[in-house]
């Protein structure tokens, strides 16, 4: 089982999609960790301060900004 430290960073990382394999592994650890599942759900509230800022910062369009939101969330 991946390590409470590997699924942060996973978390944090915004380069993609994750293989499927590594996305099940992740999704296994939220079952079973409820400090990663508290800290994924931070995240997801992060990434809309973070929308705000780039927004004002960058004017980018909607779609735009979704998809880096995205990326920041993960799954
Ligand atoms: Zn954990």
């Amino acid at each position: 089982m991946i390590s409470c430290k590997d699924v942060a960073g996973e978390v944090l990382r915004a380069d993609g999609p994750l293989p499927f394999r590594r996305r099940l592994s992740l999704a296994f650890h939220f079952l079973l960790c409820s400090g990663c599942r508290d800290f994924r759900r931070q995240v997801g509230s992060l990434g809309t301060v973070v929308r705000h800022l780039i927004q004002r910062e960058q004017k980018l369009s909607d779609q735009e900004l979704g998809q880096i939101i995205e990326r920041v969330k993960g799954e």
